[in-house]
């Protein structure tokens, strides 16, 4: 018999199914006589044991799986189907907003290792609840098409930002991650956004561990139910407070309240008593948020405009006594080059769908285009592209 064993998924035998769970959080099943016809005679956690001698038998057996049901890979919060984008998918990390390397032509670098949130916040920018599709980047192909990218950039000054449409503590490979892209040449800092639910002392240690510089934490009320009903499940409040205060001692904390007039603007002097009462390894520093009104995002409060809102911080600021005004590291860059602009009709191959329905993510010159409404079941797509900015491209089939 061969047994095979694995690092990245583990398996649950059912009566009906025996469930493959990947990297944790996603999981597809496999029905038991495909089990059986395949040859698996034995699941065990870490293991799958076939009734064959011959090893590329039981790897072919495997494959044969993997390929019918790895495309319907489940996201177990919110029961998405995900696509897990590797280094094989033929499917760039340049292009696309919802996954991989976002710049900006600073030297503050975005990555998007995940899609997919544990809470649900009434002023969410993206609202995960239209959202049908999520995505994960394996690890080992994100830290090496961000190394190209910073080597491109030829500075020794690179802020990386892992800032996912959801949280970052729910990618399982965060502190591995981390610890990679502090060994790029050229990458200065690494930062974390979290909203600090999942957040423990254990993770904490990880990531100090891993190199981890700053940890932006979006922490946007002090009392539990005001904080349940901005961000839309309950917060344990006290365990936020006390991992944040013990993270401090490791990492650079900062605490992004996003500001909505008459939802949460009592609790803002709240959160500033908070960050003024944490004895760091640095001073914690607030960076208020003003909501900001998005196509596709919640909408729960008008924007406030500009110049109220810094009036608004300059009053707070005199008040607490505390800067609200922190200043962070950013420079333009050279810019990464754009192989298609605004109105260009470029041909693309389909790779798979959107987040939103009727969308795809579609493939030309090593960028992902977002296509709006594109007809389904296309292999190919000619895009006019409506949109171009920071090499992140929109457009629609024509
Ligand atoms: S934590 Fe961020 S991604 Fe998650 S629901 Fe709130 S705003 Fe959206």
């Amino acid at each position: 018999m061969v047994t095979l064993s694995f690092q990245d998924f583990t398996f649950d035998a059912k009566p009906e199914y025996v469930r493959f769970n990947f990297l944790t959080l996603y999981y597809f099943d496999v029905p038991q006589d495909e089990i059986e016809a395949s040859g698996i005679v034995e699941v065990r956690k870490k293991e799958l044991v076939f009734k064959t001698e011959k090893q590329y038998v039981a790897e072919h057996a495997l494959n044969t799986l993997l390929q019918k049901h790895f495309p319907h890979l489940i996201n177990r919060i919110k029961k998405n189907e995900t696509t897990y984008i590797h280094k094989n998918s033929g499917i760039p990390l340049l292009g696309t907003l919802y996954f991989g390397i976002v710049d900006r032509n600073t030297n503050v670098i975005d990555l998007k290792p995940i899609t997919g949130c544990n809470i649900d916040c009434i002023f969410c920018s993206v609202d995960m609840g239209r959202r049908e599709r999520d995505f994960i980047v394996e690890k080992d192909y994100l830290v090496q098409e961000t190394e190209k990218v910073v080597a491109f950039k030829n500075t020794e000054n690179i802020h990386i930002v892992i800032n996912p449409h959801g949280d970052p503590t729910l990618y399982h490979d965060l502190a591995p991650l981390v610890r990679d892209l502090k060994k790029i040449k050229g990458v200065k800092t690494v930062a974390i956004y979290t909203n600090a639910v999942l957040l423990s002392k254990k993770l904490v240690d990880e990531l100090a561990v891993a190199g981890l510089d700053q940890c932006s934490v979006s922490l946007h009320a002090m009392n539990p139910e005001k904080a349940k009903k901005v961000e839309g499940a309950p917060i344990n409040i006290e365990h936020i407070k006390d991992n944040v205060r013990y993270a401090a001692k490791y990492f650079e904390i900062v605490i992004a309240p996003v500001l909505m007039m008459g939802i949460n603007d009592a609790e803002i002097p709240l959160i500033i008593d908070f960050a003024k009462s944490v004895q760091g390894k640095f001073p914690v520093k607030i960076g208020i948020q003003n909501f900001l009104s998005y196509e596709y995002g919640k909408k729960p409060a008008k924007e406030l405009p500009w110049n109220a809102f810094y009036n608004y911080l300059d009053e707070l600021e005199r008040e607490k006594g505390f800067d609200l005004h922190p200043k962070f590291d950013i420079v333009p860059s050279a810019k990464l080059p754009k192989p298609f602009q605004k109105g260009d009709i470029v041909e693309a191959d389909v790779k798979c769908p959107g987040r939103l329905p009727g969308e795809v993510i579609a493939v030309a010159k090593d960028r992902c285009i977002t296509v709006l409404k594109c007809p389904q079941g296309k292999q190919k797509v000619k895009v006019k592209i409506t949109r171009s900015k920071h090499n992140i491209f929109y457009g629609f089939a024509v």
